[in-house]
């Protein structure tokens, strides 16, 4: 057993319950620092993984080690994600319920690669039958199509997830995965038309232009190189050195074939995405009248095409506007800055909707035939939620404010269902215990997205305004209605609350996992996110396929307000945390060692930032003052019930007392558990290890 005495000093303990000295930072930073050094990167909180990103390849996820690890008991082997996810299958197998295994951590501490290993190490360990092949296979090649949509280069890391993900993988009685889906969150659309300086636009781009074929390429008018085109030049990175595009392109034609898009889908598909890199090139100009003109109408005959749109009225709804003047319809030139902003409008509502179309299709091909044909309509899941960390940039945005609020959500769902519950469990149980202290973010939360009062709604209200309300109103009602919150700040409230400085255009929210300033340009804009009704009609008239599927007639008779961004969001966070509220947790915290994507360095300064506000310590805290199991007397008894002579093959007294007799017959000493009134606790898994391991009478 690694970690076992042999060289404790040196590699440290495999589980931070078990360090010796009290439960210190300066010790936890120790025992990570030790393993990390020896490319130890997993390390247990209880049932909790805390991994370091390694940024180079270890040879721990072999199809041998995946072997090792399957059926074995949680601490007899090192730790590894392999064991999370096999426990999560175990306990779903055996007690016939839902899981789900919650992966966080800042942008590059490794979660997207966490999520595909545990995804690999379910499809080859799962039983399997040829019919279910190519589910399994549907669902390992969803990975690098959603991937080529959805992830980016970043400052941060080269295969930034841009959305946030929630996979079910389904399960049949058997344990055989039949089936998947996914639920896909707040693509950054942004992307599409604006890329910071050393970040490159969503990967698909550059995969088309490098590894299209000439043909391909031909037919949707593109150059080969990307310097060629607007969207892709402002991060003035389009080569990186760890990506091979064209490789990339090669997998993710095969995964499309696989996952069942057939040809039409392709071109159609393919046909946007050339659309969106037309569009970046248009170029506006001003007539005698100061009215946008189109320089060169090269490119939209090439959209034209490309989406089926005809030429003449989609050139007059990039320059005008529709506005409906009593019942009457007048068409109002747009200025140049207008018509750049109506181009980037289309560009990014085609892609995000496109995106969505793209996880829908996925999701038909891993719908569960399987099961439905043979009747076997009795499934479990595991659900994996991969979703964007905390992001502290040096100017954040209302894009930021989501992916952080968001955060904010899941440390609560973390709160309720660990620190929380737990406390309150035992609480409940009458078990003694000293009750441990923690920040609860729900303040924080409330700040956010309370009805009303919340900056969401105020946000929203502005929205309400248009023409009246600015960026800058916004700010104002935010310090007129939320000023006096203590975890919230602006210029006019700065220095009550604190000295550092701040930007009249900016407010500063004191996140859990610490401060972070927004600047409120562009808030409206992008929670209202609006397309033209013109641009519109013209897509809802369009001959391709997906974006005709995307932007539906009906859409177009709907007279009430969509959904503002903002509120979309709050609504999606709010049912995904009710879909994990019903099901049984385990918690996977990645931490980034280094800014420099470096192997080996262990960057203390940075680390005890992320162990602080991933609530590390008071996890810690927690797991070693309680109890590691918990089972109602019945499920005990139900389990091991064999192994003593007074409870086997029947016991026909109270639960509670059986499970007495049981555990006083295999010899638990009194420090080991606790009897609570309707469940029996158990303080170290070992212990209930080892009653798995005791041999039959
Ligand atoms: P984001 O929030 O930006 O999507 P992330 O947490 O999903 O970030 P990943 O994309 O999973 O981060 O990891 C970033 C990079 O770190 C990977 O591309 C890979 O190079 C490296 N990496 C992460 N985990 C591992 C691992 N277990 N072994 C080897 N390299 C890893
Ligand atoms: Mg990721």
């Amino acid at each position: 057993m690694e970690g076992a005495l042999i060289a404790r000093d040196k590699v440290g303990v495999q589980d931070f319950v078990l360090l010796d000295s009290h439960t210190s930072e300066a010790a936890f930073l120790n025992n990570l620092r030790k393993r990390y050094q020896e490319n130890l990167i997993y390390t247990y909180i209880g049932s909790l993984l805390v991994s370091v990103n390694p940024y180079q390849e270890l040879d721990l996820y072999t199809v041998s080690q995946m072997q090792l690890y399957r059926g074995v008991n949680f601490f007899e082997l090192p730790p590894h994600l392999y064991a999370i996810a096999d426990n999560a299958y175990r306990v779903m197998c055996n007690e016939f319920n839902n899981h789900f295994i919650l992966i966080s951590g800042e942008s590059g501490a490794g979660k997207t690669e966490a999520s595909k290993k545990i995804l690999q190490y379910y499809a080859v360990t799962c039983p399997t039958t040829e019919q279910l092949q190519t589910v399994r296979d549907r669902l390992l090649l969803s990975n690098p199509v959603l991937e080529a949509f959805g992830n980016a280069k970043t400052l941060r890391n080269d295969n930034s997830s841009r959305f946030g993900k929630y996979m079910d993988i389904q399960f049949d009685f058997k344990g055989a995965p039949v089936g998947g889906h996914i639920l896909s969150y707040l693509i950054e659309k942004s992307r599409v038309v604006h890329q910071n300086h050393g970040e490159r636009n969503f990967h698909i781009f550059y995969q088309l232009l490098e590894g299209g074929d000439k043909e391909l390429l031909g037919w949707l008018g593109l150059e080969r190189n990307p310097q060629k085109y607007a969207y892709l030049i402002q991060g003035r990175c389009a080569k990186v050195f760890s990506i091979n595009d064209k490789n990339d392109w090669k997998i993710v034609r095969k995964a499309f074939s696989i996952i069942d898009f057939n040809e039409k889908d392709m071109e159609h598909l393919f046909g946007i995405v050339a659309s969106v890199l037309h569009l970046g090139n248009i170029q506006f100009e001003e007539d005698s009248n100061g009215h946008a003109i189109i320089r060169d109408g090269s490119q939209i005959k090439w959209i034209s095409k490309l989406l089926g749109a005809h030429l003449s009225i989609l050139q007059e709804a990039l320059t005008n506007r529709k506005i409906e003047a009593r019942s009457e319809e007048v068409l109002s030139p747009l200025n140049v800055d207008l018509a750049f902003y109506a181009r980037d409008a289309v560009a990014k509502a085609i892609y995000g909707r496109t995106f969505t179309w793209l996880v829908n299709k996925i999701n038909g091909s891993l719908a569960n035939k399987v099961g439905f044909l043979s009747g076997v309509l009795n499934k479990t899941v595991i659900g994996l939620l991969d979703i964007y960390g905390f992001e502290v940039l040096d100017t954040n945005s209302f894009e930021q404010f989501c992916i952080n609020y968001c955060n904010e959500k899941l440390q609560q769902l973390l709160i309720e269902m660990t620190l929380k519950a737990e406390q309150e469990e035992y609480e409940l149980e009458g078990i003694e215990w000293e009750p441990i202290p923690y920040f609860n973010n729900k303040i924080i939360c409330d700040l956010v997205e309370q009805k009303h009062k919340g900056i969401i709604s105020i946000l929203d209200e502005e929205c309400l305004r248009p023409g009246e309300a600015t960026d800058l109103s916004f700010l104002e009602k935010l310090e007129e209605k939320v000023g006096d919150h203590a975890h919230f700040v602006t210029r006019k409230l700065a220095d009550q609350k604190t000295r550092k400085s701040i930007d009249w255009v900016d407010f500063r929210l004191l996140h859990y996992a610490g401060e972070v300033t927004y600047c409120a340009v562009g808030f409206l804009e992008k929670n209202n996110d609006l397309l033209y009704r013109n641009l519109k009609e013209v897509l809802c008239n369009s001959k391709n396929s997906i974006i005709r599927e995307c932007f539906l007639l009906s859409e177009l008779d709907n007279r009430r307000r969509p959904e503002t961004v903002a509120t979309q969001f709050k609504n999606s966070l709010t049912s995904l945390i009710e879909i994990l509220m019903s099901k049984e947790p385990s918690y996977i915290r990645c931490i980034k060692p280094n800014e420099n994507k470096e192997p080996g360095k262990f960057d203390d300064f940075l680390i005890r930032h992320q162990v602080k506000y991933l609530g590390l310590m008071e996890h810690l805290r927690v797991r070693r003052a309680g109890f590691a199991y918990r089972r109602k007397y019945e499920l005990f008894l139900q389990r091991y019930k064999s192994l003593c002579p007074a409870t086997w093959p029947h016991w026909h007294g109270p639960a509670a007392e059986g499970v007495e007799r049981l555990i006083k017959h295999i010899g638990y000493k009194p420090e080991e558990y606790k009897l609570g009134r309707t469940k029996i606790f158990i303080r170290f898994p070992k212990t209930l290890f080892a009653t798995e391991d005791v041999p039959v009478p």
